[in-house]
């Protein structure tokens, strides 16, 4: 005991008593600022700003919708009727179950001496593609049916916001005295034009909705298709001669619309994001068919990142190979990712139909059934948002349901009226059964 009081002197013990202190100090001030609104130094709720998908706010709302399905103890002590349920963010984490069950499958060790060089195959036109990534992701296509990837270059991206950028820095003329015009029909994805202007490029411009673009000369079309925010399977609307396609297809998956028929445009984009659910990740991938634009989409990611995660396209290419082999494996029923995904993407559609029909206050979309040659049954599409639309007297559809702490995405970024909202059907099974009830009960 002398011997542990001569080590622990009494100046030890008056650090200790501090540390333990300033810490009691820091954990009041924190609790005090999330109930406030604010966690992590960001505002969990901007009000009037920009509300983009990938931005430094997204940390601040992610900390508060994480927060909100959890069981912290702000919550519990709140109940389910106060709780703050927040829809703005297609953050896709309904596919947790699955990856879940699939436990170990799925999993992945690097060692630390692996993958260390910032290239992949040298060779290849796309000289940071992990080549077992391109692999899984023309084996998905195939399985899938949603895509041609025949004499197609596959670029990499962190996200296809990344690839997005890439595109519009690949496609856009060097010879013209001003940028390029950036369009999509509205209601079009809310980042588009955020992500267009953000750095006020000399090369591209957003020109906004494209159902009213006029000016003459080139211009890049966005088709979204099914569409982000409305769900709405898409084809061009400017259609002149000088126009250039970038297709987003990062919801043409079958557990969100019928697949028709393999796309097969010049430059399509796909993301994990919202196909298996792997936000996280950061993978996106294009298929282009024209080399050269291949090459300078390349370009673009090398000054930008020096090229891709390797960790995450080796995740990746995991990932997508357990979905091909639940698609190949399966008898229609059970372990295919695609049946999980379609039969509980069909069950939250049909709670919210019949909140909606309760209520009375609000409509949404209805869609014509097609038939789906991958899942080789009729149905409607089922789309990853709700595009809600507040009927009667609600002009700001947004702020009448944040009032009833339902946060959500309002029209007006979307480039139409404020009386539309985008609601995320992609949450946890708690807040979204949380989101339904309360929005049946919502009475004029
Ligand atoms: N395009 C569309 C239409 C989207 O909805 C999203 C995600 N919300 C993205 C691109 C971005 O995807 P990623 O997470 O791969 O950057």
């Amino acid at each position: 005991m002398a011997k542990f009081l001569s080590v622990f002197s009494v100046r030890n013990l008056l650090v200790l008593s501090l540390a333990l202190n300033v810490s009691l100090v820091l954990r009041v001030l924190v609790s005090h600022d999330s109930q406030n609104g604010s966690f992590n130094g960001f505002f969990i709720e901007k009000q009037n700003g920009p509300q983009e998908e990938a931005h430094a706010s997204k940390g601040a709302r992610l900390s508060s919708s994480v927060s909100s399905s959890s069981s912290s103890p702000l919550t519990t002590a709140q109940g389910d009727q106060d709780r703050v349920i927040n829809l703005d963010h297609g953050d896709p984490t309904m596919y947790e179950n699955y990856w879940q069950k699939k436990g170990d499958e799925t999993t992945i060790v690097i060692p630390g001496w692996q993958f260390m060089s910032y290239f992949s195959d040298p060779r290849s036109l796309c000289w940071f593609l992990e080549p077992e990534f391109a692999k899984q992701v023309v084996r998905l296509h195939k399985v899938v049916g949603n895509a041609v990837t025949e004499n197609r270059h596959i670029v990499v991206g962190t996200g296809s916001t990344q690839i997005f950028q890439a595109a519009l820095y690949a496609l856009s003329p060097r010879t013209e005295a001003e940028p390029i015009s950036v369009v999509s029909a509205a209601p079009y994805y809310s980042s588009y034009p955020l992500i267009t202007d953000c750095l006020k490029s000399g090369l591209y411009k957003w020109a906004g909705d494209a159902r009213s673009f006029s000016k003459n000369g080139p211009y890049i079309e966005l088709v979204t298709s099914p569409n982000n925010p409305d769900g709405f399977v898409r084809h061009s609307v400017v259609n002149r001669s000088e126009g250039i396609l970038i297709h987003d297809l990062a919801y043409y998956w079958p557990q969100y619309t019928p697949i028709s028929s393999p796309a097969n445009y010049d430059l399509m984009l796909f993301t994990v994001s919202k196909s298996t659910g792997h936000a996280g990740m950061r993978i996106g991938w294009a298929l282009v068919k024209d080399e050269d634009v291949a090459k300078r989409m390349t370009k673009y990611i090398e000054l930008n990142t020096i090229g891709v995660s390797k960790d995450s396209q080796l995740r990746a290419a995991t990932i997508l190979k357990v979905i091909s082999n639940s698609c190949e494996r399966s008898d229609g029923e059970g372990d295919s990712f695609f049946e999980f995904s379609y039969h509980l993407m069909a069950k939250r559609w049909k709670q919210l139909r019949e909140a909606v029909h309760q209520s009375g206050l609000f409509s949404v979309p209805d869609f014509p059934p097609q038939f789906c040659n991958f899942l080789n049954r009729v149905f409607e599409p089922q789309p990853a948002f709700a595009w809600v639309k507040c009927e009667g007297e609600i002009e700001d559809c947004e702020s009448f349901l944040r009032g009833k702490k339902i946060l959500t995405r309002g029209g007006k970024h979307f480039g139409v009226s404020p009386k539309y909202v985008r609601i995320s059907m992609l949450d946890r099974d708690k807040n979204y059964d949380t989101f339904v009830e309360r929005m049946s009960m919502i009475q004029s």
